[in-house]
Formats: structure tokens, sequence, C-alpha cells
């Protein structure tokens, strides 16, 4: 979940450098600090006691009792400060209030729909994190960072909406803007699939360098981390593979204005399309879901297809960035094994033996929690990192 810089240049503080060493939550004693970084005794002691003048850092209680030495061991205090992750879907939002190790203290879900725009659902957002934070019995000055997810490419850098095609009115809307006009801390907006990756792999993989996440829902799109970097490209898209051609494609239009590509055969709705076609009777992704698990033949070929023409695009994807864990996740991916079949039967049989050797592919260990996890990672790297913790220290 961490990455660890001691990088002494650029003004970061000494505190805030010893700090990224005690992010990771475990405990050390001042002459394990000493030994790691190379730094005196008194050098330690000093930045440690500053750390826990700013509340980041806390004594452990010693196993034994010392009759009455000073406690020895120090670590991360989690609860020092909140931050708040929203993951906006389509037509459903969470919130949630964690703590700075990423644990979920208090959540809020309920059906919102997107194309309210922005001042809508912003509104939403910043009433029902209020609330949140009187259900904890904490205060605004207590949030350090937010992270939001929303369902379209982002602009990292600003935090704005860069030609959503299911967001009308978010064009390039400054959102970190009009949300500290209410809540003034430090604002993070990312792309939904993009965080999702963040919080599967805080979840499930913290260890591990090179992780894909796919989502496949009314849309299909991959978050990938490689190298233990989140890439999102130069315009925010990286990991877009909805519209990529397939081969079993052929004429079937997409609503992106081309023909033949990966949503348009494999997302929910274009399953619930393929097997209206047939003669079953499912309107979206959810009625697909339903057939699948009452075990109707017709739902699961249909979604081992799906699941095929995924394979296909990933297939490509292994070549390029070389993950060792492939994530499916997303509302079809409730369908369970029947899908994830359909990829590796592709994967597995078309990639090259060396890329495939150590390569899992498995169902979202973060499940419908991998947003909101991933939006609360986001708003923790950034609030915990050298930069902002070197600001707070001269503050
Ligand atoms: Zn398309």
């Amino acid at each position: 979940m961490v990455s660890m810089s001691l990088d002494s240049s650029s003004g970061i503080s000494g505190v805030s450098q010893l700090f990224q060493l005690l992010r990771d939550g475990v405990p050390r004693t001042r002459a394990e600090l000493a030994k790691s970084t190379g730094l005196a005794r008194s050098t330690i002691a000093a930045r440690v006691d500053e750390l826990m003048r700013m509340g980041l850092v806390t004594p452990l209680a010693e196993t034994v009792s010392t009759g009455g030495r000073p406690p020895s061991q120090f670590a991360l205090n989690p609860g020092a400060r909140l931050v708040l992750a929203a993951d906006i879907g389509a037509s459903h939002a969470t919130l949630a209030v964690t703590d700075l190790a990423g644990s979920i203290l208090a959540q809020h879900s309920e059906p919102l729909d997107v194309t309210l725009g922005p001042v809508a659902v912003l509104t939403w957002l910043v009433q029902h994190a209020r609330e949140l934070l009187a259900r904890v019995g904490r205060e605004e000055k207590d949030l350090a960072a937010i992270g939001i997810g929303v369902p379209g490419p982002v602009e990292h850098s600003t935090g704005q909406p860069v030609n959503p095609p299911i967001m009308p009115g978010w064009d390039r809307f400054d959102v970190p803007g009009w949300v500290r006009q209410h809540l003034d801390v430090p604002v993070l907006v990312d792309n939904d699939v993009n965080i999702m990756a963040l919080g599967e792999r805080a979840l499930a993989y913290p260890a591990v360098e090179h992780l894909m996440f796919v989502k496949v829902a009314t849309g299909i799109g991959a978050g990938v981390i490689s190298s233990g970097t989140l890439q999102r490209g130069a315009q925010g898209i990286a990991g877009d593979i909805g519209h990529v051609r397939v081969a079993r494609g052929a004429e079937v239009p997409c609503h992106c204005g081309n023909k033949g590509c990966l949503e348009a055969l494999a997302s929910g709705p274009a399953i619930a399309r393929a097997l209206r076609a047939q003669g079953v009777p499912a309107e979206n992704g959810d009625d697909v879901v339903d057939l699948v698990k009452r075990g109707n033949l017709d739902a699961i070929q249909a979604v081992r297809q799906a699941g095929r023409d995924i394979g296909e695009v990933l297939t490509t994807c292994v070549s390029l960035v070389n993950p060792s864990v492939i994530a499916i996740g997303g509302s079809m991916a409730r369908v369970g094994e029947h899908l994830i079949a359909g990829v590796r039967e592709v994967v597995y049989t078309r990639s090259i033996p060396l890329a495939t050797e150590h390569l899992a592919i498995v169902q979202s260990a973060a499940a419908q929690n991998a947003a909101v996890l991933g939006a609360s990672m986001l708003a923790i790297e950034h609030a915990l990192s050298p930069e902002s913790l070197s600001a707070l220290v001269s503050a």
C-alpha cells in the first residue's frame, strides 16, 4: 500500500523522512530507526518526539512490564487523521470515512444518478461527509484528504473529468476546487477503475508490483499498476480497453461510433442483448447474473464467451504489461467462475508461457469495496506523502 521515499532533496524535512519509514504500521524502536536511517540516536529521538506531538506516531505498550521504563516501540497512529473516500458510479454512490490505514469507520451508500451533474452529486457528497464525520464523533479538522473515483476519464493533475461519455455536465468541471469550498482539504480525483486497482492491491496484494484490475459492468475498463505505480498515461485513459476491437465483433455497433468494440460484445448490456436475440428474457447485466445463478445454459455460454472476448484483449495487455495478477471485478464478476474461465481459457493458451507461468487470473477480493478502498488509498497516499508531511511540520 505504501510507497517509500527517503528523498532528502526538495525540502523534505527529516521528520517527514522518518515518518515514511513508520507508515507501514510496523512498530520499531529508536535503535531500529537509527540503524535503518543511519542517523544518530539523538536525532531519531527528537524526530520521534515531533511525530508524537503531531499525533501521527504513537508509543506502543510493551508486552512485558518493565517497571515504569518509557515505552520503546513506536508505530503509525492510524486514527490520527481521517480521509474521506467516495465512489461515484453511473447510478450509485458510496461514501466512507477511513483511518490512515484504510480501515472503514463509517459508510453510506445510495442510488445516485451521475447525470444529475457535478453540483448536485458533490453537494450530496459534502452533506453526507459531514453526517459520516458526526457519526464517528470526529470533526472536519480531522480530515486529511478526500479521494473521489468517478466513472470516466480524469486528468489526474487537475482532478477534472475529460470528455466523460456517461457524465454530462462534468467535462472539465473543477471537482477539487468545488469540494474545497466546503471541505478545505486536498481533493484527489481519479477514474473509478484506477482506484479499484489501488483498492484491490491494498486489500489483497500489497506485495504485488504488477497488477491489472479489470472492471466488467455496463462498460469494460482496466486499471494498470506497473512497478508498484498506477499507470494513468498521458490523458488519464491508460487501461481503457473497452473500445479495443475483438475478432468476433465484425459489424456489432458500439455506442462510441465504432464497430466490434470489446464493450459492445462483452459488457453486461451486450450479453443481455445477445441473450434477447436468442429469445432469452434479459434486460440488463443484473438479469444475466440472475440467469447464470439459476443455471440457465444459454446465459452461462454467453458469459463464458464474453470471458473469451475479454481474454482476447487481455492477451495483448499481458504481453505489454506482464502482470502477475489480473483481478476481475465489477458487477458482472458476480457471475463467478464462468466469466473468469473464459478469460483464462484464452489468456493461458494464447500468451507466451513465460508471461503466464506466474500469472494468476482471479475474482476481485475487494469486490464491491474495491473503489471506496482505492479512493481511501489515493487520499492517504497524498496526505502522508513526504511533501504533505513536510508542509505540516513547517506549519
Ligand atoms: Zn466502442
